[in-house]
Order: structure tokens, then sequence, then C-alpha cells
């Protein structure tokens, strides 16, 4: 049977040189991210974080336009990196990095799972930061004064109101405005 070798860094790049045909010939196959549909925080910056943490093992991707810097958010996530086109990418479950765009990226993706084999791709998600409960229907998005951000399940959101005052209420990952507040009925 064959080892499998845990990879020493949360992320692991494959320049472009060195990505197989094999690679391209499979990665032409997989469905498309466009870096100018996703949410960016300021809006249009090509900012955004992001966390490996769905119910994969791996992404793999193989980006076929534009640039990008990734910067670790956890420690072993290792030195910041830069991404370009032809370059593919390997993210570990656990990695979370901030995004910076600086060139429109098109990139192909795939999720592998713990086998080492291709997996239909996960539905969309949000998990609860705290209790790690999915909570795409509703969720609470927050960004601490150190910039940290958050998803919240309802649950957790509550037992905390305090701390998390001014977090953004989502639905299916799309903002909602905060209900009007009821008049009392005289
Ligand atoms: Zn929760």
């Amino acid at each position: 049977m064959a080892t499998v070798n845990k990879p020493a860094s949360l992320v692991t790049l494959i320049p472009a040189a060195e990505v197989s045909e094999e690679l391209q010939v499979l990665a032409a196959t997989w469905p498309v991210w466009d870096s100018k549909t996703h949410p960016q925080k300021p809006k249009g910056s090509g900012k955004f974080s992001f966390d490996y943490s769905g119910d994969y093992d791996t992404e793999r991707v193989l980006i076929t336009k534009g640039r990008a810097t990734l910067t670790p958010v956890n420690p072993a996530g290792g030195d910041a990196i830069c991404i370009e086109s032809g370059d593919s990418v390997y993210f570990h479950r656990g990695f979370k990095c901030n995004w910076k765009v600086h060139s429109p990226m098109l990139k192909h993706y795939a999720y592998y799972g713990d086998d080492g084999e291709l997996m239909p791709e996960p539905e969309p998600g949000i998990t609860c930061d705290i209790c790690k409960a999915g909570c795409f229907v509703e969720s609470y998005f927050h960004t601490g004064e150190d910039g940290t951000e958050l998803d919240l399940c309802p649950k957790c959101f509550k037992k905390d109101v305090g701390k998390y005052s001014g977090a953004e209420k989502q639905k299916f990952g799309e903002p909602v405005p905060a209900p009007a507040k009821r008049q009392k009925k005289k």
C-alpha cells in the first residue's frame, strides 16, 4: 500500500513549468472559478480571505489567467506565495489565507478526498467558526477590530450578541437587511 505523505505545508504550488500535460488535460474538464464573481472586501479591491475547511482533503486548481498573492493566516500555512497563469495549486484542508488578486484570475478547480480520489463538487456552504455547524441558510458575518472574520451560526451569535455587535446577517451567503423595529401596539 502506498504511504500517504502529509504535505509539508498546507499549500502546494506547482510552477507552470512543472505542471504535467496529464494534469492540464484533466483540469480542462473541471469547472471554472472567476475572481471577478468572488465577493471582495472592499468591493473591487481583489482582496478577500478564504478558509479551506470544506468537506474535502484538497482543492486542486489550475490557473489559466491572472495573478494573485496568497498570504497564509495560520502559522502552519507557510510564507506568502505568488500564483499565476499556468501554475497549479493544491490547497489542503485547514489552510486559511488572504487573497490579493493583482490581475483578474480564471482557474479550473476540483475537490479531492482523503483517499486521493476526485470528489463531486460539494454544495456551497457556510460553517460556523465557533461550533462548526453548517449555517448556510442563516449566518452572521463578523469582522473583529483586528480584522478577524468569522461566520457564526444563529446560536453562537445570539450567545454573545454584545461581542459580535455589528455582524452582518446573511441568508444563503447573501446579506439581508436588518428587520425594521416593530412598532408597539397601543
Ligand atoms: Zn455556532
